[in-house]
């Protein structure tokens, strides 16, 4: 089991949460070209390292939340809402250890 930080309810098994992925910028609808597109849909970068994902907290608060996670040994850091001013969430949800799933 992992345990993932929500930032609005805190520690939560993986199994309360929704994994949606790599987290990635969407390009400007007005400027972008089909290659920045298709970058986006489909291009992912896969490290061996931290990478930031974003997961939706299906049984607690309802909402996505951004996360970083090492993709080797599933450690997990800086919890963050969309909109949030500071870009980190509080100490006490940050740098949990996660288990495998
Ligand atoms: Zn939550």
């Amino acid at each position: 089991m992992l345990l993932v930080p929500c930032p609005n309810c805190g520690p939560r098994s993986s199994q309360d949460l929704s994994y949606g992925g790599e987290a990635h910028t969407r390009p400007d609808p007005k400027t972008a070209s089909p290659e920045e597109w298709r970058s986006y849909l489909y291009l992912r970068d896969n490290p061996s390292g931290w990478l930031v994902e974003n997961w939706y907290c299906s049984s607690g608060c309802r909402r996505w939340f951004k996360i970083e996670r090492h993709t080797l040994t599933g450690e997990l850091r800086d919890p963050v809402l969309p909109g949030s001013k500071n870009g980190t969430a509080s100490d006490e949800a940050t740098n949990i250890q996660g288990g495998t799933k």
